[in-house]
């Protein structure tokens, strides 16, 4: 039977980080993933002031910043009048080395990531590689995998459970995950064309409220990724045609060519949460411990933010002899900020732009406005929504 010292389940942008980490530290570490090859998901696309700390001390930001967009300011903005609330994030610039958000695809981090494990000693990742039991005592954590050429049994002395929203370690360990899936379904229309040029002051991430409803507009180096939804009187299987789309993007910013699409995504959006991120030598991190609307940008961020937490508390257990109820404190640590900071703010967030009625858009309007306008309530949003703030929580709970 192999053995190591933490097997993580999940080469997503949460197991690779966690991964680095530990190996870094001299920890042995086998990182396993279902798919054949390394995860070329596109879904997040921005990462936050503290993320792209973490990610430098494992030399991948200047990196990232070189295929991604600096983007100094996002913004609520209402389509017809152009009226908006801009958040800048250089108010930031005594809180963090990096007062922006960074617009870059998640495939990228996984990339990069992927390509560092290849030359870190005390890591391996193997794709192609899925669990399908687990089992544990006292002393170790043993996972049965299926692998192209058969049934393996690994035994480490802990496992991280990065396995994503629909962990197979979470039912295998009986965890409940606690939550609702929202009731619309968000249709992603890639294009390359240049909205920049035709909707007056835009930010690289805009959140737009519209007569007929709402979607958002997020730029990538070489595209917009724009979130749309179903007119009310139509299926979701009408409002994913090609002409459906090109209709609502018409709406957006009428032309006499049609847009190019490069790429048309439905999805569901849930807001869950892990009852523990521990389960004995079962610790989850990411998707696999909560899931929440993409609007603020937030999973994936705190998913990182999580493999930070738990890889220095098995870095503290398994090198430097502390007491294992350091998981415990892992636990109080991320939980309560997947619940009240990244749950309730990307619920908050979604709300918003989910509300249709023109006189509380102009009321919500106008309070995002004052809040920007005075330096300290502005300061204090942006620490909440750059995910500082919950970083700081976490690290004063003891
Ligand atoms: C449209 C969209 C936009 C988003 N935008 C943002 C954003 O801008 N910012 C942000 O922070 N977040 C965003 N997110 C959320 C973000 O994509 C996720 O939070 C992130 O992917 C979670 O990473 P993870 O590593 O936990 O899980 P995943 O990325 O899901 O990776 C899990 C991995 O586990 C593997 N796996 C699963 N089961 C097994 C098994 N049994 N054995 C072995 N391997 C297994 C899978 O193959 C997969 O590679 C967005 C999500 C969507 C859908």
């Amino acid at each position: 039977m192999k053995q190591v010292a933490v097997l993580i389940i999940g080469a997503g942008p949460v197991g690779l980080v966690a991964g680095l980490r530990l190996a870094r530290a001299g920890i042995e570490t086998l990182v396993l993933d279902k798919a054949g090859s390394v995860n070329d998901d596109f879904r997040a696309s921005t990462f936050h002031p503290p993320t792209l700390e973490m990610l430098d001390e494992l030399g991948l930001t200047q990196d990232l910043i070189a295929q991604g967009l600096v983007s100094p300011t996002w913004q609520i903005r209402q389509h017809e009048s152009h009226n908006k609330a801009l958040f800048d994030l250089s108010v930031l610039r005594d809180d963090t080395r990096y007062p922006f958000r960074l617009q870059c695809e998640q495939r990228v981090l996984t990339r990069l990531a992927d390509a560092k494990t290849q030359t870190t000693a005390n890591l391996q990742v193997r794709y192609g590689v899925e669990l399908t039991g687990l089992a544990q005592d006292a002393s170790s954590v043993s996972a049965t995998v299926s692998t192209p050429t058969g049934t393996e049994t690994i035994s480490a002395s802990y496992l991280i459970a990065a396995d994503g929203a629909r962990s197979i370690c979470r039912k295998l360990t009986g965890m409940t995950f606690t939550g609702e899936t929202y009731p619309e379904t968000t249709i992603l229309a890639t294009t390359p064309y240049r909205f920049e040029d035709q909707l007056p002051g835009l930010s690289n991430v805009n959140y737009v409220w519209c007569e007929q409803g709402t979607f958002s507009l997020l730029r990538l180096p070489d595209i917009w990724r724009c979130s749309l939804y179903a007119d009310p009187d139509e299926s979701m299987e009408q409002a994913l045609e090609p002409q459906a789309i090109e209709r609502k993007l018409q709406r957006i910013v009428p032309r006499q060519e049609p847009y190019e699409i490069v790429e048309i995504r439905p999805y569901r959006v849930h807001r869950r949460l892990i009852d523990d991120y521990r389960a004995g030598r079962v610790l989850f991190a990411g998707d696999a411990a909560h899931l929440t609307s993409p609007s603020g940008g937030m999973g994936m961020n705190g998913g990182i933010h999580d493999a930070v937490n738990l890889s220095d508390k098995l870095i503290a257990v398994t090198k430097n002899g502390a007491s294992d109820e350091l998981f415990n404190l892992y636990t109080r640590q991320r939980r309560p900020v997947a619940q009240d900071e990244i749950l309730a703010q990307s619920h908050t967030n979604r709300m918003r732009m989910q509300r249709r009625d023109p006189a509380w858009r102009a009321t919500e309007m106008a309070r995002l406005q004052a809040l920007v306008a005075n330096p300290v309530s502005h300061r204090e949003h942006l620490l909440k929504s750059s995910m500082i703030a919950g970083l700081a929580r976490a690290a004063a709970t003891t």
